[in-house]
């Protein structure tokens, strides 16, 4: 049985008064939501707010990204030990605005992804294709490179305790989001992919969907059996949002 997991990438957002006020209105409604682990990857500055605050509920926190590098000089990068030392337990890496935006390719996010991994981090690989891609057909060719990427680089023992979220860049922000059976048929492909290395592991592997999930239709895409958790942009700002998609996965 896999635990679900909800975790919330806050993005280049927020202040730290409004960071404080979204942790705390997390805080308060905690409590109600029951099984699911819940985590929030707020932007660097932010994590200390969010250790402080978080430190004595189940809500785990973690980092957008880190750098493939253990330490050096590589200006303007945080390493996974730095992230450690916040507490942090998971980290987002290969989110699709780091590989179109900042050219962060396969090879670069299964560095980064080992890293975390030796580190003691839980990286929460992302994968997803864009619109064009899916059009073309080729959806499971581009989901499938990008774990292949992991598994050679890494090994598929890496994936025990990792977590891998299918998120379409075309339902990423835009308010589109993929049908329950088109995520649970990618869901299915990327567990099998991961089957072929190790069973034991694709089987306890968690899987969520990220791509413009909402309280109005978490339940659905939950409900699939291939779908763990959620990782969630937009409504992860909100707590009573994010809070109500908690409780969908629980
Ligand atoms: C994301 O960027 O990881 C994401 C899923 O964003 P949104 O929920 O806003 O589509």
């Amino acid at each position: 049985m896999r635990q679900p997991l909800v975790a919330g990438n806050w993005k280049m957002n927020g202040s730290l008064n409004s960071v404080r006020e979204l942790l705390k209105g997390i805080k308060a409604g905690i409590g109600d939501v029951g099984p699911a682990e819940v985590a929030v990857c707020p932007p660097f500055v932010f994590i200390p707010e969010a250790q402080a605050q978080l430190a004595d509920t189940p809500v785990a926190w973690g980092g957008q990204n880190l750098s493939a590098e253990a330490g050096g000089a590589f200006t303007g990068e945080i390493a996974a030990s730095m992230l450690l030392d916040f507490g942090c337990r998971y980290v987002i890496v290969g989110h699709s605005e780091r590989r179109t935006l900042y050219g962060e390719d396969d090879a670069l996010v299964a560095r980064k992804f080992a890293a975390a991994r030796a580190a003691g981090l839980r990286p929460i690989l992302c994968v997803g294709e864009t619109l064009e891609e899916r059009q073309r057909g080729t959806t499971e060719d581009v989901v499938g490179r990008q774990l292949d990427a992991v598994l050679e680089l890494a090994g598929a023992a890496a994936l025990a305790d990792a977590v891998v979220a299918y998120e379409p860049v075309w339902a990423i922000g835009t308010g589109m989001t993929a049908t329950p059976q088109q995520a649970q048929d990618v869901h299915a492909f990327i567990r099998s992919r991961v089957a072929g290395h190790d069973p034991a592991v694709a089987d306890g592997l968690r899987i969520l969907y990220g791509g413009s999930m909402k309280p109005g239709n978490a339940v659905e895409l939950l409900a699939q059996a291939d779908i763990d958790g959620g990782l969630i942009g937009g409504a992860s700002l909100k707590a009573e949002d994010f809070l109500a998609i908690c409780k969908a996965a629980a």
